[in-house]
C-alpha cells in the first residue's frame, strides 16, 4: 500500500476497525499501537500492551518448531515471521488461552512509524485439522486406533525400548470365522460384532497396551513391558489368553446369541524383528501358525514358522524319514519322590538328531510336526519306544510295576476328534500296559473348550491311563471346574520356581507355586515341580509340601541306557 504524503494520518482508533489484531512495534522495542483484536486475542487491556516494552512483552509466540520464542526475538518481528513462512501457524500466549496465529509484518524496524504485525487468529481451522488429523488416526466404526497410527506407536515403542532395552509384544489377533457371521446375518451384525471386539480389547488393555484394528476382523495390540525372557513371554502370553477369554464371552445383538473365537499370535521385538513391519509380519505369520492347529489357538513367533514357511515341505520329509532313519530317540528324565528321594517316574522328552543339523530340539520340530501332521507318527514313535524301554526295564530289574513314564501329548493331536481311537490303536498294536503312562496335556486345552476335553480325558481313564496338567499356572483357566476332571497330577510351571532368592518376583513365584500345591492336596492329584535346579528351590518345595519334582538338579533327560544306570544306582542297597 502507497501512502500520498498529504494523507491525513491514521489514528489508533481506525486500527480498531479491522477484525485482525494489529500492533505497532517501534524501532527501540517500544509498544506504538495496538487494536482492540490484538488485545482481545490476548485476554488482555489495551493498557497492558500499548507503551511498554515489546522486549518484555505480556505475550510470547511458539513455535511448533523452534519452541517458545525469545522476547527479543518477539519484538524484533522480523524474527517472527519474516525469516519464517507466512503461512505457519504461531502459538500466541497472552493471560487467556493461547490462540493459534498466522502473522504477517510490514515495514521494517528502522522506519520512523516503526513496524506493523497482522495477527490472524486460525485456532478454529487449527482446531478443525486437529480434529482431522484424530479421525486419521482412529478407525470410524471402532474408534480403535487405524492401521497407520498403530505402526507409528509400535515404531514409538521400539523407539523407546532401543534406549532402555526393554521388550516390546505385538499380538495381531484374527476373528474366526467372521465371515460367516457376516455372511448370515447381514453386515450390521457384523459391524455390531466388531464394535462389540473392539470395546472389549480396549477394555482388557487398558493401560497395558494399546489396540488398533488392522483389516476387517483383525486387530493389532502392542505392549511394552520392562520384564526379560520367560517373564516377558509369560506377560504376553497372559495378555493374550485374556483377550482370548474377553472375546470368547457370548456376543448378544437383537436377541441373537453369537460365540466367537479368535486366533493370536504374537512376536517380541527386538528378539524377533527390530522393525515395525518386520514384527508385524512376524505376527500374522504366528497368526497363521495357530490357524493351522485349530480356532481360538495363539502361538508366539519362533524361527521354525520361518523354516515352515520357507522350507516347510523340506524339513517335514525330514521329520517323516527321521523315525525310519533312527534320528529320533526318547530320553528319559526322572521324577523324584520327594519324601524318599527316589525316582518315582520318569518323563518321556523326544530328541531328534538331524544328520545334516545336528541336534534339533523339540521346541523346535514340535510345532512344524503339529501344523503338517507328523506329530502323529512321531508320538506313535514315541509310545513304540516306551513300551519297548519300560519291557526291558522291567526284565532288568530296574523299574518296578508301579514306575510310570509320562509322555507329552500335543495340542493339536489332543483335539483330533479320532484322537482316543488312535490312541488305543497305538496302545494295542505297542503292547503298552495303560497304567505304566501317563499323559501331559496343557492348561490351555481345558481353557478352549472345556467340554470337548472333559469328554476325552474320561474316555482316556477307562481307557485306564492316567492324565497330567502339564506347564499348569501358566494358562489362566478357571480352576472351579479342576474337581470335576478325571486329573491325577499337576505340573508346577518350570517359570514358578525361578531362583527362589527372595527378591520380589520369586516371592510372587513362590506364593503361586505353593498355592498350586495345596490346590493340587485339595483336589486329591500329585504336585510335580519341574525344573529344579538348586538345593535352594528343592528346600522351598520340601517345605511346601510339594511331593514330586523334577529337574537339573537331579538329572537331566537321559538316553534309556544311562537312565537305566540312573535309576539301578538309586535303587542299590549302597544308595541313600
Ligand atoms: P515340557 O513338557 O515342559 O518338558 C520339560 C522341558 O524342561 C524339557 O525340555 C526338559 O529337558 C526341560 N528341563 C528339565 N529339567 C529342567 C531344568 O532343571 N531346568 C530347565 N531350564 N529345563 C529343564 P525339552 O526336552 O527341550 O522339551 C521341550 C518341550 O517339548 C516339552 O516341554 C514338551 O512340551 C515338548 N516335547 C518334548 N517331547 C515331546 C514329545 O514326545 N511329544 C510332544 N508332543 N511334545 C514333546
Ligand atoms: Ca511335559
Ligand atoms: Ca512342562
Amino acid at each position: 500500500m502507497e501512502y500520498r504524503t498529504d494523507a491525513p494520518a491514521i489514528s489508533a482508533d481506525s486500527l480498531d476497525l479491522l477484525a485482525e489484531g494489529v500492533v505497532v512495534v517501534a524501532g527501540d522495542g517500544s509498544v506504538l499501537a495496538a487494536n482492540r483484536a490484538f488485545c482481545g486475542l490476548l485476554g488482555l487491556s489495551v493498557d497492558d500492551v500499548v507503551g511498554r516494552s515489546a522486549f518484555e512483552p505480556p505475550w510470547r509466540f511458539e513455535s511448533s518448531t523452534r519452541g517458545l520464542l525469545d522476547p527479543a526475538e518477539t519484538s524484533l518481528v522480523m524474527a517472527l515471521a519474516g525469516d519464517s513462512s507466512p503461512e505457519q501457524l504461531l502459538l500466541m500466549h497472552g493471560s487467556s488461552t493461547p490462540r493459534w496465529v498466522k502473522v504477517r509484518v510490514a515495514g521494517e524496524a528502522s522506519r520512523p512509524g516503526g513496524v506493523m504485525m497482522a495477527v490472524e487468529d486460525q485456532s478454529e481451522l487449527f482446531s478443525a485439522q486437529q480434529h482431522l488429523h484424530l479421525a486419521v488416526q482412529s478407525d470410524p466404526l471402532t474408534s480403535l486406533c487405524t492401521r497407520e497410527h498403530i505402526i507409528k506407536v509400535l515404531e514409538a515403542a521400539l523407539a523407546r525400548a532401543e534406549d532402555t532395552g526393554d521388550r516390546v509384544g505385538v499380538l495381531q489377533v484374527d476373528l474366526d470365522g467372521f465371515r460367516a457371521i457376516n455372511d448370515a446375518f447381514g453386515p450390521e451384525v457384523g459391524d455390531a460384532v466388531l464394535v462389540e471386539v473392539a470395546d472389549r480389547l480396549r477394555r482388557h488393555c487398558a493401560d497395558l497396551a494399546a489396540v488398533g484394528r488392522v483389516g476387517v476382523d483383525e486387530f493389532l495390540v502392542v505392549s511394552s513391558a520392562d520384564s526379560s525372557g520367560l517373564a516377558f513371554d509369560t506377560t504376553i502370553r497372559h495378555l493374550a489368553d485374556g483377550l482370548r477369554s474377553a472375546i470368547t464371552e457370548p456376543v448378544h445383538h437383537d436377541g441373537l446369541e453369537l460365540h466367537l473365537t479368535a486366533s493370536l499370535g504374537a512376536a517380541r521385538g527386538p528378539d524377533d524383528a527390530s522393525s515395525a513391519t518386520a514384527l508385524i509380519a512376524a505376527a500374522d505369520r504366528a497368526v497363521r501358525a495357530s490357524r493351522q492347529i485349530g480356532r481360538n489357538q495363539f502361538q508366539f513367533h519362533d524361527s521354525t514358522i520361518d523354516i515352515r514357511n520357507h522350507d516347510r515341505l523340506k524339513l517335514d520329509r525330514d521329520l517323516r524319514q527321521a523315525t525310519a532313519r533312527r534320528e529320533l530317540e526318547v530320553h528319559y528324565q526322572p521324577i523324584v519322590e520327594l519324601c524318599t528321594g527316589r525316582p518315582a517316574g520318569a518323563e518321556a522328552l523326544v530328541r531328534w538328531h538331524h544328520d545334516q543339523h545336528g541336534p534339533i530340539p523339540p521346541s523346535e520340530f514340535i510345532p512344524t510336526a503339529e501344523t503338517t501332521g507328523s506329530i502323529s507318527a512321531i508320538s506313535e514313535f514315541v509310545l513304540g519306544t516306551v513300551a519297548d524301554d519300560l519291557a526291558r526295564w522291567d526284565s532288568l530289574g530296574v523299574t518296578t510295576p508301579d514306575m510310570r513314564v509320562s509322555v507329552n501329548i500335543s495340542a493339536a493331536e489332543f483335539n483330533r476328534p479320532d484322537f482316543v481311537s488312535r490312541f488305543e490303536r497305538v496302545l494295542h498294536s505297542t503292547g503298552t500296559d495303560p497304567s505304566r503312562l501317563e499323559l501331559e496335556i496343557t492348561e490351555s486345552l481345558l481353557v478352549d473348550d472345556l467340554g470337548a476335553a472333559a469328554r476325552r480325558l474320561h474316555q482316556l481313564e477307562d481307557l485306564g491311563l492316567r492324565t497330567a496338567i502339564d506347564d499348569f499356572g501358566t494358562g489362566y483357566s478357571s480352576l472351579s471346574y479342576l474337581h470335576e476332571l478325571p486329573l491325577h497330577t499337576l505340573k508346577i510351571d518350570r517359570s514358578f520356581l525361578g531362583d527362589l532368592t527372595g527378591v520380589d518376583d520369586d516371592r510372587r513365584s513362590g506364593a503361586i507355586t505353593r498355592t498350586i500345591i495345596s490346590l493340587a492336596r485339595n483336589l486329591g492329584v500329585t504336585a510335580v515341580a519341574e525344573g529344579v535346579e538348586n538345593s535352594h528351590q528343592l528346600s522351598f518345595l520340601n517345605e511346601s509340601g510339594c511331593q514330586r519334582a523334577q529337574g537339573y538338579l537331579f538329572a537331566p533327560a537321559l538316553p534309556a541306557e544311562p537312565f537305566a544306570r540312573f535309576m539301578q544306582a538309586q535303587f542299590s542297597p549302597t544308595a541313600a
